[in-house]
C-alpha cells in the first residue's frame, strides 16, 4: 500500500486483543490489516506450558459473540484457547498476515509500520503485541552465578520434568502460584516458594463452585467492597494464610489490580501443598553464589532448579522507542486509563488486566478504539 493511500487501520499482533479490536472495526465497516510475527493465530498460547488452564471462567473468557464448544471445561485448557482464537479468526476471515514481524513504527503525517520486508502505511495503528512479551528476571546479586538450572515461568515446560527435584520458585504472584499449583502434583518434588510481599489469594474452586464465575458481580462493586469480599472468600477457603508463612497483604487485591495492574494469585493445590509441608514458604532471596541461595533471614538453601516467576514487560522500546510513548521498562504510556496514547491514531490494546478477564477487557477496549477510529 502506498503512502498516498494508507490503510485505515493496522493492528500489530493478532492475539486475543488484536482480534477483539479487528472484530469491532469490521462491525463499523473498517477492514483492518493484522500483522503478526507468529506462524499462526494462537501462537502465544501454544507456546505456554501444556498444563496451563485459564484462571478465569469460560463464561467470561471468550471472544466477542463466540462461545466455546459444549463440554469445554469451566476453566478452558491451553489448547481450548488456541482452538478458540483460530476458529474465531477463521470465522470472521480477518486480513491476518502471519510470519510478519514489525520492527518499528514511525509517524510523519501517516504512520510507517516497518516490517522485516516492507513498509506499511496506516492512518491508525493499534499495538496489541501483548503485555507479556518480555520475561523479566529477578534483580538478585549473583543470579548469573547459579550453577543449577534456571527457568523463567514462561518456559516452565512439562511439570513432570521436575519430578524428584528441589525447586525454588521466586515470586508469590499469579505466575508463582500457577507454577506451585502444578509442581504440587508432581511426585518427589520439594518446593520453596520465595515471597516478597503479601497478596490475597483466591481459590479456583470453593466447595466445588468455580469462584471466578462471580467476578462480573465484583466488577460492579467499588474496589473496596470487592477487596472485602475477596478477603472473606480467602479466609473461608484457607483460614489465616499468615500462619503458613505468607506475608499479609498491605492493600486489597481488587484495589491493587486496578491501581498497580497486579493480577490476583489463584490457588489450585498450592495452599494444600504448603499445609502438607511439600512446599515451604521462605523469605526473599538476598544473594546467590554458585549452588547456594541465601535468603534474607540468613537461611542457605541448595535448589536444583530456580524458576523466576517475576513477571513480564511489554518490551516495546525498540518497536515504539522513537515515539515517546513507552516508559523506562518498555511498557506503554497511555492517556489516562484508556487505550489511547499521546499521539492521535496510535492505540494500545491488551495492556491492562481486569477483575473479570483479559477477554472481557479486550472486548471493551475494542469497542472504544473502533469508535474513535471510525470517527477520525
Ligand atoms: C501464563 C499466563 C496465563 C494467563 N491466564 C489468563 C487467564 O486465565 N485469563 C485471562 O483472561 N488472561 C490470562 N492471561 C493474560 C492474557 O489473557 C494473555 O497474556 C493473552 O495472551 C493476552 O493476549 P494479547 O492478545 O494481549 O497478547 P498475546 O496473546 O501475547 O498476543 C500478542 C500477539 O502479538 C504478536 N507480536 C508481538 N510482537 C510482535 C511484532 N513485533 N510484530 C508482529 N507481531 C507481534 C505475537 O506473535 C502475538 O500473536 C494469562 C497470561 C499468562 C502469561
Amino acid at each position: 500500500m502506498e503512502r498516498s493511500n494508507p490503510e485505515k487501520a493496522v493492528i500489530i499482533g493478532a492475539g486475543l486483543s488484536g482480534l477483539s479490536v479487528a472484530y469491532q472495526l469490521v462491525r463499523r465497516g473498517i477492514s483492518p490489516l493484522l500483522l503478526d510475527q507468529g506462524v499462526s493465530v494462537g501462537d502465544t498460547w501454544r507456546s505456554r506450558h501444556p498444563q496451563l488452564s485459564l484462571n478465569t471462567h469460560r463464561s467470561v473468557s471468550h471472544m466477542p459473540g463466540f462461545t466455546y464448544p459444549d463440554k469445554t471445561p469451566a476453566f478452558p485448557r491451553r489448547d481450548d484457547v488456541v482452538r478458540h482464537l483460530g476458529d474465531f479468526a477463521r470465522k470472521h476471515e480477518f486480513r491476518v498476515r502471519n510470519g510478519v514481524e514489525v520492527v518499528s513504527v514511525a509517524q510523519d503525517g501517516v504512520f510507517s509500520v516497518q516490517t522485516m520486508e516492507e513498509t506499511v502505511f496506516a492512518r491508525n495503528v493499534i499495538v496489541a503485541t501483548g503485555r507479556d512479551r518480555r520475561p523479566v528476571e529477578p534483580a538478585i546479586d549473583g543470579f548469573d552465578t547459579f550453577s543449577g538450572q534456571k527457568n523463567h515461568s514462561s518456559a516452565f515446560g512439562e511439570a513432570t520434568d521436575y519430578a524428584g527435584k528441589r525447586v525454588l520458585v521466586i515470586g508469590g504472584g499469579n505466575s508463582g502460584f500457577d507454577i506451585v499449583n502444578h509442581l504440587a502434583r508432581v511426585p518427589g518434588t520439594r518446593i520453596w516458594l520465595s515471597v516478597r510481599s503479601g497478596s490475597a489469594i483466591l481459590p479456583k474452586r470453593f466447595n466445588g463452585l468455580a469462584v471466578h464465575r462471580f467476578s462480573p458481580l465484583m466488577n460492579i462493586f467499588p474496589a473496596v467492597l470487592s477487596d472485602l469480599a475477596i478477603n472473606l472468600i480467602q479466609r473461608m477457603a484457607f483460614g489465616n494464610v499468615s500462619e503458613l508463612g505468607l506475608p499479609m497483604a498491605t492493600s486489597g487485591a481488587a484495589t491493587r489490580l486496578l491501581n498497580e495492574q497486579i493480577a490476583i494469585p489463584v490457588d489450585d493445590g498450592a495452599i494444600r501443598s504448603i499445609k502438607e509441608g511439600k512446599t515451604m514458604v521462605v523469605s526473599p532471596v538476598s544473594r546467590i553464589d554458585g549452588k547456594y541461595v541465601k535468603l534474607r533471614d540468613g537461611t542457605l538453601i541448595e535448589p536444583d532448579i530456580i524458576i523466576s516467576a517475576t513477571g513480564y514487560s511489554a518490551g516495546l522500546e525498540s518497536l515504539l522507542g522513537g515515539l515517546g510513548v513507552v516508559d523506562a521498562v518498555g511498557n506503554p504510556v497511555r492517556r489516562g486509563n484508556g487505550s489511547g496514547s499521546s499521539i492521535p491514531g496510535l492505540f494500545f490494546a491488551g495492556m491492562t488486566p481486569g477483575l473479570v478477564s483479559y477477554f472481557h477487557n479486550a472486548g471493551k477496549e475494542g469497542r472504544d478504539i473502533a469508535r474513535v477510529i471510525s470517527a477520525r
